[in-house]
Order: structure tokens, then C-alpha cells, then sequence
């Protein structure tokens, strides 16, 4: 038998299944219109929400940053320290958010993971909403508290669970994102944090898909319902709506210092490079002075959902940019995506066990970047594909 067995299996049942894929190479930058395996397409793919990733002003910084600083951070903070672009931008991300304090990651994921193995321990318990991301689910699996999983955005379960359990442990953590993201809805915060606050227990909001499209100015999810001060860890990404790469937790002062002794990615792992912190103090500049990207974000979002309703589309109940397009079927979904790809859009098929078996989709992307003439043609196409591939 081959050393290689036991991947080689998984790769031919994957073939098997028709959900075997490759990744896509992409000659262009990222932006509503992509040059994809040599052919330009609508991109409704990316989590670009509001057209930074490929924005004149968020370039020009990080090409004066390199000048300047250089194109690495070094080491790791504690050993080299960070640069004051670094410094600069956990200030400003704080002021942005209304919060006390600020700690920078080096991305989304490697935040869930850091943060959440830093401050519950054995003696805890984590309550764990059942659609969280994965980087939440690995969070939770690094640590040795007691874990449990409330059905989705159940309020009566969280709070059966709260009654039950809650007095056998020294601290609880809620956790849930803020926006889901293979729906699109959004977290009851505000019952969350009520419960929190009978039950006393501490809240974690990963809102890596609020930030930058909920909220004044997409100040996130936490804005959204006002909530501010009430929730214990806001984490965002800075990878999606920001544009380019990084993560956060929004904290209070107190627990970003005990972060800074406790997070093993800040300690083992080098901080981001200094044009990307350049380029993302420039985000929150732009998104400080105008509310005009989050604005168009949203005008296309309910732009692009509507007539996806009115063609017979099933898209679930978003509630926010992110539109699932259900197919159900994993097979077809793949055969969708292909197909569209073929005819010039760009959507990805979302399957197990990104989703639930038989809770295959398409999830449309929406951005500030698009057109609404290429909305237009996209929905065009998905229509004339959905309905030759009778999902219409
Ligand atoms: N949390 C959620 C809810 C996400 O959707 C993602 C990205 N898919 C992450 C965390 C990870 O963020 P990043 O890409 O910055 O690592």
C-alpha cells in the first residue's frame, strides 16, 4: 500500500462526490472585475465589501510605508517591539470602534485562536453558537474548558444552558459571530448580552463580517444595536471590508495587557508588515470622514437581493450583504458554479463541511466596487444557468 494511502482515498472520494476542486489562479488585483484562469469575470467571490482591497488611497500609503519602514516587522512584538504604524493603528481601530483598547493579529483566525485559548482555562465554560466560524472552533478546541454548542441564534437554549450549568464554573464565555458568514444573518446581541448579564458571563463577538458593513460608518455589529461597553470582546478581521489582512480584538485595557503576556500568536508569531498597518490606518481614515462606501455596499446588496427574489431565487434570510443562493444538492451546486464561471461570473459553491450536508449553496458576495450594470449581467446569467440546470 502507497505511504500516501490515506490522502489519496480522501482525494478520490472527493472526485467521486463531484465536490473535488481546484483553486483558481487570478492574474488581476482583486476588484468587482477579475481576470480569472486568463478570463475576465464579475467577481461575486470576495469579501472586499467595500472596494479597499484595489483602492488608489490604501495603495499610495502602503507604497510610502515601504519607503519609509521597510517591507518586515522583524520578529516577533515582544522581542523587536512593534512599529508606531502598528501602535498607530490599534489607536485608531480603538477610537473607530468606541472601545477602550485594541490588540492587533495577524489575521482573523489566528485572533479566535489566540485570543480564546488566553482567557478561559479548565475551570470555565464556553457557550459556542452551532453555525460560529471554524477559527472559533479551533479557538475553542486549544483550550480545556467544558464546552457546550446552543442551536443556532437560540435564545431559549442559550439561557436553558446558562440555568443548568452556569454556577459549576469559575467564568462562562459566550461566543457567536456577529454576522454569520454562510447566511448572512445577524447574532441577537442584544439577548445575548442580557443574558450575559443575569447569568454573569463574559461576551465574545466575532464580527470578521460586521466590521465594515454594519454600524454608522461600519463601525459593526456592536454599533448596530448600540451596544456599546456591553460586550466583553468585539474581534474583527481586517481582511474583508478593510481590505487587506490582519485581525483585532476590541477589548478593555486591562485584558488587552493581560493579551499581550497570554495570546501565543502575539508572542510566537511576527506582527503584520508596516505598509499593511499604513494601508489600514488609510481604511479607517476614509471610513471616519464618510459614510459614502458603506452607503453603496448597502444600495447594492438590496439591489442585487431583490431581483434575486423576484427571478424565484431561494436565498434564505440574509440580512446582510452576504446573499446565499440555496441549491441544496452538493453535486449541483459545484455543476452551477462551473457553469457560471464558464459564462463569465465568478461565484463559489459552498458545500459540507463548510455548510451542513444538503445545505448547498452559491453565496454571492456583494461589493461597493460593483456596477449596477454588472449586477445586472450577472443575475442574467445566473438565471439563464439555474434554469437549465433546473434550479429554477
Ligand atoms: N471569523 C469569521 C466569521 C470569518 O468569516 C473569517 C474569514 N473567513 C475569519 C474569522 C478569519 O479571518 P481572516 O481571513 O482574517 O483570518
Amino acid at each position: 500500500m502507497s505511504k500516501y494511502a490515506v490522502f489519496e482515498q480522501e482525494i478520490q472520494r472527493l472526485k467521486d462526490n463531484k465536490t473535488y476542486r481546484t483553486i483558481p489562479v487570478v492574474q488581476s488585483a482583486n476588484d468587482a472585475i477579475i481576470t480569472l484562469n486568463n478570463q475576465e469575470v464579475i467577481n461575486l467571490s470576495s469579501n472586499n465589501y467595500l472596494g479597499f482591497a484595489n483602492h488608489p488611497r490604501l495603495k499610495k500609503a502602503a507604497k510610502e510605508a515601504i519607503d519609509q519602514y521597510g517591507v518586515g516587522a522583524g520578529a516577533v512584538k515582544t522581542i523587536a517591539g512593534h512599529m508606531q504604524l502598528h501602535q498607530q493603528l490599534e489607536e485608531a481601530l480603538a477610537t473607530f470602534k468606541h472601545e477602550e483598547a485594541v490588540m492587533l493579529f495577524q489575521s482573523g483566525f489566528n485572533c479566535n485562536a489566540g485570543v480564546i485559548s488566553a482567557i478561559v482555562d479548565k475551570e470555565d465554560l464556553i457557550l459556542s453558537d452551532q453555525y460560529n466560524h471554524a477559527s472559533i472552533i479551533d479557538g475553542v478546541r486549544l483550550t480545556k474548558s467544558s464546552k457546550m454548542v446552543y442551536r443556532h441564534n437560540d435564545m431559549t437554549h442559550l439561557e436553558e444552558i446558562l440555568k443548568e450549568h452556569r454556577q459549576k464554573h469559575r467564568q462562562c464565555l459566550i461566543i457567536t459571530d456577529g454576522v454569520f458568514s454562510m447566511d448572512g444573518d445577524i447574532a441577537n446581541l442584544p439577548e445575548i448580552v442580557k443574558l450575559a448579564k443575569k447569568y454573569n458571563a463574559l461576551t465574545y463577538v466575532d464580527d470578521a463580517h460586521g466590521s465594515g458593513v454594519l454600524g454608522r460608518s461600519g463601525r459593526g455589529t456592536v454599533d448596530h444595536f448600540d451596544l456599546h461597553n456591553e460586550v466583553d470582546f468585539t474581534i474583527g478581521t481586517l481582511s474583508k471590508a478593510f481590505g487587506v489582512i490582519g485581525g483585532y480584538v476590541a477589548t478593555k485595557k486591562i485584558i488587552k495587557d493581560y493579551l499581550s503576556f497570554k495570546a501565543r500568536p502575539l508572542l510566537f508569531s511576527t506582527m503584520l508588515p508596516p505598509s499593511v498597518a499604513a494601508a489600514l490606518l488609510e481604511a479607517i481614515s476614509m471610513l471616519e470622514q464618510s459614510d459614502e462606501y458603506t452607503t453603496k455596499l448597502w444600495d447594492n446588496a438590496n439591489y442585487f437581493k431583490e431581483k434575486a427574489k423576484a427571478c424565484g431565487f431561494d436565498i434564505g434570510h440574509s440580512e446582510t450583504p452576504i446573499t446565499p443562493i440555496f441549491v441544496y444538492d452538493e453535486a449541483k451546486t459545484v455543476a452551477f458554479s462551473k457553469q457560471l464561471l464558464e459564462k463569465g461570473v465568478f461565484v463559489s459553491p459552498i458545500v459540507y463541511p463548510t455548510v451542513p450536508l444538503n445545505q448547498a449553496r452559491l453565496r454571492v458576495m456583494i461589493s461597493a466596487s460593483h456596477s449596477k450594470e454588472q449586477l445586472d449581467q450577472a443575475l442574467t446569467i445566473l438565471e439563464e444557468v439555474a434554469k437549465q440546470l433546473e434550479i429554477l
